[in-house]
């Protein structure tokens, strides 16, 4: 797994552009993307970004050793017994029901001083997130406001990836009225797929998350991001076949042809979906097939996914030019992440953020930061 960390930040940059004059922040949760959250944020810390959210507290400390002055929103919410770990380590936490705010006003009333956070409002997507009735009863208590510091108020859009989607503008709306009850703190509204419609979304902060790593953010337009990941699985052997044979698990495939068979050390224990098998996975027939590429090339997948193991049908390439020990592509240059998760019946995120723990994860680029 190579993660070059130069394309990372001129994403980030286009996506800045895209938000114009507003702040543009970076989602580093679910360790990035899959990307590694310390190298991912010494890189972007080192091109501006001074930003950052995540899902969970734990990830927030990861972020703080790797960018001490960077700000850090947590995007779960607050559990009452984790307040004194976002307190001691700096973390702001994102209020997002009337207990989670009561908790961070206790906290703050203990430490003596208004506590920084972020308020929440959901804005139509039925999430996270306070309602409109929710957040005047607080805004017009003294008694909460005077313990919080409210640095951010945001919402978060359900149908983005859509262009000029109706429950956008809806939420849009609901959202600024929300704001009006905290004039003055900067609001946030915009994932990717907003910011990058330019269309009025960024507000005084976007957050975009996918499209940092190169992942698709819209539907049914062109990805202008670069690629961040290439993912490339090492063969172990390559096989010898005849038109006939039954390959894989349930013996789901039956050779057409005679083949080689190429198969790689990498299976759905490390995220790369048995449902993009290219045949023969019960429930469901998926096409095209998962594809993969030697050296440019396109090739098949053959038979089912295992758990460690992914077979590719390598017949048509020249026997003296491919051997055990050389690395096939998953994804990166020649084929879009996007490409393999539709293959799977999913989305970027969800291949990205599964890749698993026995990748070597090398970095490139990122002027050494890493
Ligand atoms: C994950 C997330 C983002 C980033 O979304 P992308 O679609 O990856 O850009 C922004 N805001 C919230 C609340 C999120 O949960």
């Amino acid at each position: 797994m190579t993660i070059d960390l130069d394309a990372l930040v001129s994403n980030w940059r286009h996506l800045a552009a895209c938000a114009g004059s507003a702040e543009c922040a970076a989602v580093v949760k679910a360790n990035a993307y899959g990307c590694g959250i310390e190298p991912v944020v010494r890189a972007l810390s080192a091109a501006g970004c001074t930003t950052f959210f995540v899902a969970v507290p734990e990830e927030g400390l990861r972020v703080k050793t790797a960018a001490p002055d960077a700000t850090c929103f947590v995007l779960n919410g607050l559990f009452a017994t984790a307040a004194p770990t976002y307190l001691k380590a700096g973390l702001t936490p994102i209020l997002g029901s009337v207990p989670e705010v009561m908790t961070w006003v206790e906290t703050a009333k203990a430490a003596a001083v208004p506590l920084p956070c972020a308020v929440h409002m959901d804005s139509g997507m039925t999430r996270l997130g306070m309602s409109l009735a929710e957040l005047q009863q607080i805004s017009s208590n003294s008694d909460i406001m005077d313990h919080l510091d409210v640095r951010l108020f945001m919402t978060h859009y359900a149908c983005a990836d859509d262009i000029g989607h109706a429950q956008t503008l809806r939420q849009r709306d609901n959202f600024l009225e929300g704001a009006k009850l905290f004039p003055g703190v900067p609001r946030s509204a915009a994932n990717s797929a907003a910011d990058l419609q330019k269309d009025g979304h960024e507000f005084e902060l976007a957050r975009p998350g996918v499209a940092l790593y190169g992942g698709e953010a819209l539907n049914d337009v062109p990805n202008p991001m670069k690629p961040v990941v290439k993912l490339e699985g090492r063969i172990v052997q390559i096989r010898q076949a005849y038109a006939g044979d039954a390959v894989g698990y349930g013996g789901a495939e039956v050779l057409k042809r005679d083949s080689r068979i190429a198969y790689i050390s990498v299976g759905y224990a490390d995220g790369y979906h048995r449902g993009s098998s290219h045949m023969g996975v019960p429930m469901r027939q998926v096409s095209p097939p998962a594809q993969a590429a030697f050296k440019g090339q396109r090739i098949n997948g053959v038979g089912r996914i295992s758990m460690d193991l992914s077979g590719f049908d390598v017949t048509d390439i020249p026997e003296d030019q491919i051997a055990a020990g050389d690395w096939i592509e998953l994804f990166g240059d020649a084929i879009a992440v996007d490409d393999v998760a539709r293959a799977a019946g999913t989305i970027g995120y969800e291949l990205l953020t599964g890749l698993g723990n026995r990748y070597a994860r090398v970095y490139v680029g990122g002027d050494g930061q890493s």
